[in-house]
C-alpha cells in the first residue's frame, strides 16, 4: 500500500469533487466537510457518513480530486 503525502503531516488527504466541496480522505474513510452540491458546511453526523446533511447528496468516488495534486513535492 502506497502512502501519498499531499499536505505534510495532515491527518488525512484533502480532496474535492471536481473542484467543488471539500472532504478529507483518511484510512479508507471519506469525511465530507463541505457539500459539492449545495456548498453548505456539513454537520458532524453527515461528515462521518460522507453524506450531506442538508441536501442528502452523496458524492461519487469518481468525482474525487486530490487537492494540490498539481503541486507535488519531491
Ligand atoms: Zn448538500
Amino acid at each position: 500500500m502506497r502512502v501519498r503525502r499531499a499536505s505534510g503531516d495532515a491527518p488525512g488527504t484533502a480532496v474535492t469533487f471536481r473542484g467543488r466541496g471539500l472532504a478529507t480522505r483518511t484510512g479508507g474513510r471519506l469525511l465530507l466537510l463541505v457539500c459539492p452540491h449545495c456548498s453548505q458546511r456539513n454537520g458532524r453526523r453527515g461528515t462521518e457518513r460522507g453524506v450531506c446533511e442538508w441536501c442528502a447528496y452523496e458524492p461519487s468516488p469518481d468525482d474525487i480530486e486530490l487537492v494540490g495534486e498539481t503541486a507535488q513535492q519531491a
